[in-house]
């Protein structure tokens, strides 16, 4: 799909913690237009500011000053409940915890965001299938999580977040730890996703693999964006 649409836009971007009576400045300034449809890398060193950016594009954290605008609208300017409903319908999430439901199996924790998005229910079940077969988790479908190995439970949360088919998907370290015949297997399904289904991907990585598959890498050095590179 070729587009220069842009899909969420920063501007001024700055995340101050407060820590007692110090200040931590995260974000100092960062302006990025996300363009749809595309894979993106974000780099940097620990501390750098790379989960606080994903946690203000995504709208978990809101900014100390500044904007972000998905699609149009200013995060700063909606609603809890709004927000909460940007994040269940239009956003994915893959954290580096996983964050799956310990006791549901691999099918239920897929089932409950599909469910949260108000999927038709004879919908929800092959949709389920599909998502954990293409991240080759199908024949692990009823297994509960807890039973699942890091780098399976890594799959099944993959498979979760691309289920509700979002417009952007937010990955901390996805090929964390996935061998590279995986982590090749998830980075193409991404590209595919991207180029078929328009989903934008915004991947915090190390994972050197990565750079094969992405559009662009931004860098992060201490709170500010450092230099683009076009892959
Ligand atoms: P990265 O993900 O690149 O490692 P972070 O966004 O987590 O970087 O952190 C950026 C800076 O903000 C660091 O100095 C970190 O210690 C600080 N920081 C992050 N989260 C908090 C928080 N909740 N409270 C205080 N300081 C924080
Ligand atoms: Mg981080």
């Amino acid at each position: 799909m070729m587009t220069d649409e842009t899909i969420i836009e920063i501007k001024g971007l700055t995340r101050t913690y407060r820590v007692g009576n110090r200040e931590i400045p995260a974000l100092q300034g960062v302006d990025l237009s996300i363009p749809k449809g595309k894979l993106i890398a974000l780099r940097g060193r620990s501390g750098s500011g790379k989960t606080t950016l994903l946690n203000c594009m995504s709208g978990l954290d809101l900014p100390t000053s500044g904007d972000v605008v998905f699609d149009g609208n200013s995060v700063t300017e909606m609603s809890e409940r709004s927000l909460v409903e940007l994040r269940r319908r239009r956003l994915g999430f893959i954290f580096q915890s996983h964050a799956l439901l310990p006791t549901y199996s691999a099918a239920e924790n897929i089932d409950l965001m599909l469910r949260l998005a108000d999927w038709p229910v004879n919908q929800r079940k092959p949709r389920t299938q599909e998502v954990l077969a293409q991240v080759g988790m199908g024949s692990w479908h009823d297994h509960r999580a807890f039973e699942l190995s890091g780098g399976q439970q890594q799959r099944v949360s993959i498979a979760r977040a691309i289920a509700c088919k979002p417009d952007v998907i937010f990955a901390d370290e996805p090929t964390g730890e996935l061998d590279v015949a995986t982590s090749e297997r998830v980075l193409q399904l991404f590209r595919a996703l991207a180029q078929q289904e328009g989903m934008t991907f915004l991947i915090v990585t190390h994972d050197p693999l990565v750079d094969d598959f992405v559009d662009v890498t931004y860098h992060l050095v201490d709170g500010r964006i450092a230099e683009k590179a076009i892959a």
